[in-house]
């Protein structure tokens, strides 16, 4: 019988990762009384709510086993052993025969994109429709397992391979040849994408943290990232690697327009024509926007790079749709929107005005206060008021579609290279190679 289990929030700050206990499952699958059918899912939530641990990840395995009960417990002693419940993991599982009998699960995926999702609705809906559910914690971890289990092909998705550290190598500097990410990037782009930052002269494919993860090669198929991958040279013995559908690099997060009054923590859109645009301290750029007759203030801050610098060109009259999320208010401003990217639909006229010549001798006059004339201030000569000239400016900027540097890039953030790009809904078979675990059976069963 083919099942799905969703399972979210069983890390902390402080290290673990879910897609790692994910991997764990995955690799017992060979000498277990289950096996994984498709891609893990690897599903990313709504990046702009507080309560979260890294990446906002839930994971889904589709598992195919003949005894649902056990599988089940056995999954969640897995989650029981490698959940950090101690530096605040809240986890949840839930397990599901088929989304499609139970549709407002839909509507949970799409709302923890989005928004914030009340937990105890999601549990008593989850109660109600007789999905087993296990939970630690305060179990908001049910909120995203919940979700994860309705992401699939029909979504706009990507792939990522993961690969993962040996305990003993965990929290240490991850090494591996740079030029060997150029390289894979060169050969592979735009297959895969976000490899490196070629501004910073920086490899984007690994993070910085204790956790298990070694680094991850994201790209369109799953042939395109297990090859990348193979390209790479590195000087670690990792436990393994696995290869997750997901609906990162989708912008899934904003394809919602946002309410108004904005709602703390919401993602989504919003368009509007811009009464002001100013820059503040520290390099941020403000903008007021007129939207659907309000005033909405958002601000594209400056580790977004190039999003900032397109975002200064901005004067009033632009009319821009901007994607982003909502930041709680603060001491210094009410609530705002923290721009994502943004979309210029259309530029106003930029004009400055300028003093007239002077007609002796060609000097720019000096104004001699409002309403007072113009003066020379070389040979005397005078204009009256009225005379300034108007000239039109050419702008820098075009209509079109303004992102953040891929260093400031979200999960969910769609890249450049992915525009026209997009997934169709086409199912990838597992592919030789899918999965690698170098930990040897015995070990791997003290290990979880
Ligand atoms: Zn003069």
């Amino acid at each position: 019988m083919k099942c799905l289990v969703g399972i979210d929030d069983t890390d902390s700050s402080k290290g673990f990762c879910t897609t790692y206990l994910a991997f764990k499952v995955a690799s017992q699958s060979s000498h277990a009384n289950f096996r994984v059918f498709g891609y893990p899912r690897l599903v990313r939530l709504n990046p702009n709510i507080p309560f979260k641990t890294r990446g906002n990840a839930a994971v889904c395995l589709p598992l195919e086993t003949e005894e649902v009960k056990e599988t089940f417990e056995s999954v969640c002693s897995i989650v029981e052993r490698l959940s950090d419940v101690g530096n605040g993991a809240n986890s949840g599982v839930v397990l599901l025969h088929d989304p499609r009998t139970v549709p407002f699960l839909r509507s949970v995926y799409l709302a923890a994109l989005h928004g914030v999702v009340n937990k105890e609705r999601v549990a008593n809906q989850l109660r109600e429709n007789g999905v087993p559910t296990f939970q630690l914690g305060n179990g908001m971890g049910l909120v995203g397992a919940a979700a994860s289990v309705t992401f699939d092909e029909s979504y706009d998705h990507t792939y990522e391979l993961i690969a993962y550290r040996r305990r003993d190598f965990w929290g240490t500097p991850r090494r591996f040849d740079l030029t060997s990410v150029q390289a894979m990037d060169q050969r592979t782009s735009p297959d895969t994408f976000n490899n490196y930052d070629y501004h910073k002269e920086r490899p984007l494919i690994a993070p910085h943290g204790p956790d298990p993860v070694f680094l991850g090669v994201r790209g369109s198929t799953p042939g395109t990232v297990l090859k990348a991958f193979q390209m790479l040279r590195y000087e670690e013995d990792l436990e393994g690697h696995m290869i997750y559908l997901t609906n990162q690099g989708t912008d899934a997060h904003l394809e919602h327009e946002l309410e108004l009054p904005l709602k703390a923590y919401s993602s989504g859109w919003l368009e509007g024509e811009i009464v002001s645009a100013r820059p503040g301290p520290g390099g941020h750029q403000y903008i007021h926007l007129s939207s659907r007759g309000a005033r909405v203030d958002c601000a594209v801050y400056e580790p977004t790079g190039d999003l900032n610098r397109s975002a200064r060109l901005l004067i009033s009259g632009d009319r821009v749709r901007i994607m982003g999320g909502v930041r709680r208010p603060s001491a210094r401003h009410g609530k705002l929107v923290n721009a994502e990217s943004i979309e210029v639909l259309s530029l106003a006229r930029q004009r400055t005005m300028s003093n007239p010549l002077c007609q002796n001798c060609g000097l720019r006059l000096k104004s001699e206060g409002r309403a007072k004339g113009f003066e020379c201030q070389r040979c005397g000569w005078r204009a009256r008021e009225g005379t300034k000239r108007i000239r039109r400016i050419p702008r820098r900027l075009r209509a079109g579609l303004y992102l953040s540097s891929p260093r400031a890039h979200r999960h969910l953030t769609k890249p450049l290279i992915r525009y026209g790009r997009e997934a169709a809904d086409e199912v990838y078979p597992l592919i030789d190679g899918w999965l690698r675990s170098f930990i040897p059976v015995p070990e791997l069963a003290r290990s979880l």
